[in-house]
């Protein structure tokens, strides 16, 4: 047991209780017991306040996910009206909700092609699992029970249950404390042309890594592979866009192999690059599956969806007596799915994807331009969708130490200039939610200039070469 305050707490006491009895996601121990948590207390659209009253410019956009901005009334009273109407029912087969079964449709009215089908799940970590699940489901089905090898890339970020952290690879999250599964699962050489081998041009490096997968699947066999699991854009590996026709490509070896192409959109999808959906709006590719989450709700509640091809669910059902052993409590949960529809509605109301292509293209522009400061190797993503590479030496490409932690310098700086970005490694990145400004452009730009120059010259005082 422990102490527990009576009357209402200070910031200063909940950021005590949160250090000694909460662990947040992916915590560096050594910092977070020295220094705690920065305890937030409220949003509005892009702004966030902190306990004690001061203001940030939310670039983050929460953790990719605040697409129509916080503090919405209409949300809030959308989500009361469903908690009034009905907090909860289940939805395991024999029940349905409205909100569930409208969501559905809609999303089905707005994914690409034959994905007219959806399951929910509580976030987008449970939507790569069931997909994980639904591929080697569909390749039984098809009576192809070997096909059970899945092919992901590294520097991939897909959840954190057991099976999407395996899916998912990038070299930091794998520290020797936890396992993960190794069987069954293969990597590729995740598409990023700014870390291409040397002297290749990114048509050559294209080439490259289509030969590695099909290299690969030679070495696997191609008939015990099931599925093939990208995010259109690498997230949080980095912002990293494939080279022109990669997707494509890949998706064409998928098809010739009957292997199910997992388009994981938890980023990409609900307006981030200006559309619904990226994988054929953005990169002309028709997936088997989608896995959604964060922009759905744009994180007012949590909700994730794998949809589904009717190809799929034909070949699931074929045979009219078998079981989906596979769902959560809260899949289809009203008051997520009500948050749902009304966040789309917000979205088409408000011209959310137009304003996304619009001012994104501004960010995009203001963004690539922090290319001509010092220790700014590259500046990549698309619209709203960011990231900021440093690096020790422009020419070179080579990285700082490691433990300069210029991500988070960098960051840290932002913060206390009123912005926040994400560190992640010796990388920043943004996603801001689809109501930026041409005006928040500028400021946000402006900011982060002053930010990094402010890092470059303190390292250079401290002895660090840049180049
Ligand atoms: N897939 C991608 C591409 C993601 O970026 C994330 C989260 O950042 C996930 C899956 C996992 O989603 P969640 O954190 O909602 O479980």
């Amino acid at each position: 047991t422990a102490d527990f305050p009576r009357n209402s707490p200070s910031p200063q006491d909940v950021q005590a209780m949160d250090k000694a009895h909460h662990l947040h996601p992916w915590t560096n121990f050594g910092p977070f017991e020295e220094k705690g948590a920065l305890v937030m207390s409220r949003g509005e659209g892009c702004w966030l306040w902190d306990a004690g009253g001061r203001r940030y410019f939310d670039a983050i956009g929460g953790m990719w996910c605040t697409n129509i901005g916080l503090g919405r009334r209409e949300m809030a009273e959308a989500i009361a009206d469903q908690v009034t109407r009905l907090a909860f029912s289940n939805t395991f087969v024999d029940t349905t909700n409205e909100p569930a079964a409208l969501l559905a449709a809609k999303l089905a009215s707005l994914a690409p092609g034959d994905l007219n089908r959806v399951h929910f799940t509580t976030s987008g970590s449970t939507a790569v699992d069931t997909a994980y699940r639904m591929v080697h489901y569909y390749q039984t089905a098809m009576g192809r029970p070997e096909k059970t090898q899945m092919i992901a890339r590294d520097y991939s970020y897909h959840g954190s249950t057991y099976i999407s952290q395996s899916v998912g690879k990038r070299p930091g999250d794998r520290v020797p404390f936890f396992r993960y599964q190794e069987t069954g699962i293969h990597h590729l050489t995740a598409p990023n042309p700014y870390r291409a081998p040397e002297g290749m041009d990114e048509a050559a490096f294209c080439d490259w890594l289509v030969a590695e997968f099909e290299a690969k699947l030679a070495q696997i066999g191609p008939e015990k592979v099931g599925g093939f699991f990208a995010e259109p854009i690498q997230a949080s590996g980095g912002v990293i866009v494939p080279p022109e026709g990669y997707l494509q490509r890949m998706a064409a070896i998928c098809r010739q192999h009957d292997i199910l192409f997992v388009a994981d959109e938890v980023v990409t999808a609900f307006g981030r690059l200006g559309h619904w959906f990226a994988s054929e709006a953005e990169f002309g590719i028709q997936p088997d599956m989608i896995t959604c989450a964060k922009g759905l709700t744009s994180g007012y509640l949590p909700l994730g969806a794998l949809i589904f091809s009717d190809r799929i669910w034909q070949a699931m059902a074929a045979d009219g007596a078998r079981w989906f052993t596979s769902g959560c409590t809260y899949s289809g949960h009203p008051v997520a799915c009500a948050a749902a529809l009304k966040n789309i509605e917000i979205i088409e109301r408000e011209d959310l994807l137009g304003n996304a292509t619009r001012v994104g293209a501004l960010f995009e522009a203001r963004m690539k331009a922090l290319e001509a400061l010092p220790m700014v190797g590259q500046v990549r993503g698309r619209k709203l969708m960011i990231c900021v590479e440093n690096v020790a030496d422009k020419a070179t490409r080579a990285l700082l130490p490691e433990d300069l932690d210029v991500g988070t310098r960098i960051a840290d700086t932002c913060e206390a200039m009123g912005l926040m970005v994400r560190p992640l490694g010796h990388l920043n990145v943004m996603s801001p939610p689809l109501t930026l400004t041409a005006e928040d452009v500028g400021m946000v730009g402006d900011t982060l200039e002053r930010a990094i120059r402010q890092v470059a010259d303190d390292l250079v005082r401290e002895g660090v070469k840049l180049g």
